[in-house]
């Protein structure tokens, strides 16, 4: 069932994703060689309770019924793709870190992702980095009215597969309203015209997961890690978007990230 929104609910998923931005702006400050990723979602965690606000992670069923997600961020280093889950890791100069930020205010969900550099990274990862960001603005730009829900996803594909990654297939982006997970699902492949067609006041979250190498991935036991099966870096950006009849709106907002952080991405 997909929910189209009024302006009033557009309102309320900006204020969701105005915390969530603010949120990902106060683990920024912290993202450097030293700091556990258990660390950051506690950052997270706490910002966001004191917002009166809910982490929309924390508890959200998975595919074990014995293990909900544990955290409040997921915190994806290096090969890991998505869905990691906090821990003692200790970040390293030159590891990128993949943080996927949810939350519930005032019934609205804000859900958005943004990976990181810790110090200097290799060209290759800066590359990575950059053509996921890319694709996912490429991907924005078919949010319009009228186009369907493949030309999102052909464009991400495009984009990626013509300059050597790989693009996750077995994870998508989603809709986002008063559920964290609403329909329809927004594949980062795809076929141009294919499935629904987008309309006004849709609002969705597009989120690529993108390969240095392989687009293949395991599932870990814990019931959440997804790794790249070859063990190369993967990366994760993720925006909340309205579709318009003209330009799509994004409604969320990396600028509180990056008061504190240059764009590792550029
Ligand atoms: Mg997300
Ligand atoms: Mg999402």
């Amino acid at each position: 069932m997909i929910h189209l929104k009024l302006p009033n609910e557009i309102a309320k998923l900006r204020s969701a994703a105005e915390l969530v931005g603010k949120t990902l702006g106060e683990v920024a400050k912290y993202v450097r060689p030293g700091i556990t990723t258990f660390e950051l979602d506690q950052i997270a965690e706490d910002y966001i309770l004191s917002h009166n606000a809910r982490p929309a992670f924390k508890g959200y069923p998975g595919p074990h019924p014995d293990h909900p997600f544990p955290g409040s961020l997921c915190l994806s280093v290096n090969e890991v793709v998505v869905h990691g889950i906090p821990n003692d890791y200790v970040l390293q100069e030159g590891d990128i870190l993949s943080v996927d930020c949810g939350a519930e205010l005032d019934g609205f969900f804000g859900d958005f992702a943004y990976t990181f550099a810790i110090g200097e990274i290799t060209p290759d990862k800066k590359a990575l980095l950059k053509v996921t960001a890319e694709s996912l603005y490429e991907g924005i730009d078919r949010a319009r009215a009228g186009n369907r829900v493949g030309d999102i996803g052909y464009s991400v594909q495009q984009y990626c597969e013509s300059r050597g990654f790989g693009v996750v297939k077995e994870l998508v982006g989603h809709g986002v309203g008063r559920a964290l997970h609403e329909d329809p699902q927004i594949p980062n492949h795809g076929k141009r015209g294919d499935g629904k067609k987008l309309r006004e006041g849709l609002t969705i979250c597009i989120e690529p997961m993108i390969n240095a190498g392989t687009e293949k991935v395991c599932f870990m036991e814990d019931g959440w890690t997804v790794k790249t099966e070859d063990g190369k870096a993967a990366a994760h950006y993720e925006h909340m978007v309205c579709v318009r009849k003209g330009v799509p709106e994004i409604i969320s907002m990396w600028d509180y990230i990056e008061e504190v952080v240059t764009p590792p991405y550029k």
